[in-house]
């Protein structure tokens, strides 16, 4: 039996994590799994039911009735439907971006995506000690490109390849500008960064599955490369190794 080869891309918000992982899986012809898509979806939900923030075993109870599924899109993509509807565009909105991580945080959410997002992965039952399996599923994608925070330091421990992006604030509020401007969204600098800042805040300092690099991560500093440019590293790291 093959074993799966799983690549994870973890860093703060912005720092190119999505485009960098999407274009790689593509190139490798790896399943991409978004994991922030998921908690994203949670946070929709959330907010539009009106459950309180802050009740963490109300989050939990959404999150396990929440049903998410990442479909394949154009261009490499992923779409992502929340209890049959497609909300691909709605889970990127400047309310859900805000509040999302105040979800993240909920230890019953968490718990009930990781084990769904191992789940997708096809990796064993096995979290958190670094011996998961991987069984290989010998029809599917030969591996997995996972993109997240806590891909490489809870969700799959047992990933053979393991990165950390990160840039500047001040680059990675720019960044999502660009990314507002092609959307036809004009959006103050000051506030994109005071956002992201604040995210990175509640997502390093949270107790369950805080943002930081997994001891074995390859830390990237992608503030003056392109995502291309990150991909080819990351293409040249990981095919060197798997032959
Ligand atoms: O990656 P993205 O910016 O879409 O993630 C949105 C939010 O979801 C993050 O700011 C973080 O709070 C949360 N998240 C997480 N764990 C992951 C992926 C995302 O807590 N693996």
């Amino acid at each position: 039996m093959s074993k799966k080869i799983y690549i994870t891309i973890d860093g703060p918000a912005g720092a190119g994590k999505s485009t960098v992982a999407r274009m790689l899986a593509r190139r490798l012809g790896f399943q991409y799994i978004d994991t922030g898509a998921m908690y994203r979806a949670v946070a929709l939900k959330a907010l539009r039911t009106g459950v309180d923030l802050n009740d963490e075993a109300a989050l939990a109870e959404l999150a396990a009735s929440a049903e998410i599924r990442l479909a394949d899109g154009p261009g490499g993509s992923i779409r992502v439907f929340l209890d049959g509807e497609d909300v691909t565009r709605a889970i990127r909105s400047l309310e859900v971006t805000k509040n999302v991580s105040l979800v993240a945080r909920a230890a019953g959410v968490r718990s009930e995506l990781v084990r769904r997002q191992r789940k997708m992965a096809g990796a064993g039952e096995n979290t958190g000690n670094g011996t998961g399996t991987g069984t290989g599923d010998e029809t599917g994608p030969p591996g997995v490109v996972m993109e997240g925070r806590d891909a490489g330091t809870v969700i799959l421990p047992e990933a053979q390849f393991k990165f950390f992006l990160t840039a500047s604030a001040e680059e990675r509020a720019r960044r999502r500008q660009k990314d507002l401007q092609d959307e036809g969204r004009e959006v103050p600098l000051a506030r994109l960064k005071r956002e992201i800042e604040e995210r990175d805040r509640l997502d390093s300092s949270r107790e369950v599955a805080p943002l930081r690099p997994a001891q074995d991560a390859q830390v990237i500093d992608c503030s003056r490369l392109s995502a291309a440019q990150v991909v080819e590293i990351i293409a040249s790291r990981v095919g060197g190794k798997t032959g």
